[in-house]
């Protein structure tokens, strides 16, 4: 008798299901893709290739595309070429497609071609989130995330980033020439070889200066003065951490503070998170129907840390539209500009040239304050989370549970297309994985193919 689990006999015949359906259990999830698909109306989401074509060879229907990249993102398999190759062996997908094995071309252009209608489709779920009443007692947590494009931090510019390349390569090019020099200097004892690899560095370092010199022009020429070579879309991000800043995406979402999921979301390559609140808690009401609204904290700057007045200080009296500055003195309206995209409004007082406090407030003529023109939304926040300094914590916790399980599931490159557009229909697909993996674990497999056909 042996004493391990053995397997059977490759040579063996055996007597499989002859049903596809028998090879799948009742409460397996890819039931509940199969039937969400089914029940979508594909046309009015805007997918192309609904209608038969008359002539040529007969396509892929859109049901069946769709229902592999949903099957994919659920189960960590984004690449079109995998995907291929798992229609062909994988019994889940042989049975969601019925043994339809479509290349990883179709497949990969179903993706470009439908961004629109996928983003269509994961908003139909939060929809049908909404019907279950799953948001019902929830609260929303709004907060970004950034992402990483395909775009290597070494193929990203900034002028900054530019100005650092160009003064270590010439750095480099001094060091080699005054070792050229000092080979001179030895005359033969120095070996002919080394003169000849000290010109060759030289030589491509000049070239590299070129070539630098030419993204320079093209970088000039955005409006945001960088550029990313392998993903035109992406952009140079800083992150919390210091030194962790990454070339990629901002993605901005709303989560519900009960079940955690993704109610809204939208990706930015903007990197502030400032900017997208007001749309971002609009969408979220809109989506859920819901007052409660939480928000990152307002930014500060960083003239407390050191030592002078922050923004804090200053209070905002609405009723006269001044703020009011730790000395008393009314700062009032003076003009409205743009910023990075903002709206802000500036304030001062000419107050400021005899105050005492001058020196723990300002190096300049006078103290400016500055209010983006959606502030009123950031101070209500606020002024509910002090009242209530846990939802703070909530707030965090909310956002970090679905970015960390998407990122997680995105492997160490987090996108696999390029540009925003793209890039907006992956997150879109991840959404709805996540979402629908979430209602999957909250009801199970059975509620919810009831809750689709209902
Ligand atoms: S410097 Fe100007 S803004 Fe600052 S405290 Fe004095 S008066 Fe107010």
């Amino acid at each position: 008798m042996t004493r391990f689990v053995v397997g059977d006999d490759r040579s063996q015949s055996t007597l499989f299901p002859e049903r596809l359906e028998d090879y799948l259990s009742e409460d397996n999830p890819v039931r509940a893709i199969d039937a969400f698909v089914d029940e979508l109306d594909l046309a009015g989401l805007g997918f192309g290739g609904i209608e038969r074509e008359a002539t040529g060879r007969p396509a892929y229907h859109p049901a069946t595309l769709l229902k592999i990249y949903v099957y994919g993102y659920l189960n960590r398999v984004q690449s079109s070429r995998r995907l291929e190759r798992e229609c062909q062996r994988n019994i889940e997908l042989v049975w969601l497609t019925g043994r339809l094995m479509p290349d990883f071309k179709t497949i990969a252009d179903f993706r470009k071609d439908n961004g629109e209608a996928i983003r269509r489709v994961c908003r139909e779920f939060v929809v049908l989130c909404r019907r279950l009443e799953l948001f019902s007692e929830a609260s929303v947590a709004i907060d970004g995330s950034k992402f990483k494009a395909v775009n290597t931090r070494d193929r990203n510019f900034t002028q900054a980033k530019m100005q650092r390349r160009l003064a270590q390569i010439d750095e480099s090019i001094a060091r080699y020439l005054s070792q050229l020099d000092s080979a001179d200097r030895q005359g033969g004892a120095v070996p002919e070889a080394k003169i000849t690899r000290l010109n060759e560095k030289i030589a491509t370092l000049r070239e590299e200066i070129q070539r630098l010199n030419g993204l320079n022009t093209l970088m000039m020429q955005t409006e945001d003065k960088q550029i990313s070579l392998t993903d035109p879309d992406a952009r140079s991000m800083a992150t919390s951490g210091r030194g962790s800043g990454m070339v990629g995406y901002n993605v901005q979402s709303a989560v519900d503070t009960k079940h955690h999921l993704i109610v809204t979301h939208e990706v930015t390559n903007v990197g502030s998170d400032r900017s997208q609140l007001s749309g971002m808690s609009e969408q979220a009401r809109a989506a859920i129907g819901s007052e409660a609204i939480y928000l990152p904290k307002p930014m500060t700057s960083g003239l407390d840390v050191k030592g002078r007045f922050g923004k804090q200080d200053f209070v905002y009296v609405a009723a006269d539209d001044v703020y009011l500055c730790p000395a008393g003195e009314q700062l009032i309206y003076h003009y409205t500009n743009e910023e990075d995209g903002k709206t802000l409004r500036r304030y001062w007082t000419n107050a400021c040239q005899g105050c005492t406090l001058k020196g723990k407030c300002t190096t300049g003529k006078e103290r400016r304050i500055s209010r983006w023109e959606h502030e009123a939304v950031l101070e209500a926040v606020q002024a509910r989370l002090d009242r209530n300094p846990a939802k703070m914590r909530l707030r965090r916790q909310t956002v970090e549970h679905p970015f960390g399980t998407i990122k997680s599931w995105m492997g160490s490159t987090h996108f696999q297309m390029k540009t925003l557009k793209h890039v907006g229909t992956e997150m879109a697909l991840h959404v709805l994985a996540y979402n629908m993996k979430r209602v999957i674990s909250i009801l199970g497999v059975g509620a919810l193919m009831e809750a689709i056909r209902a």
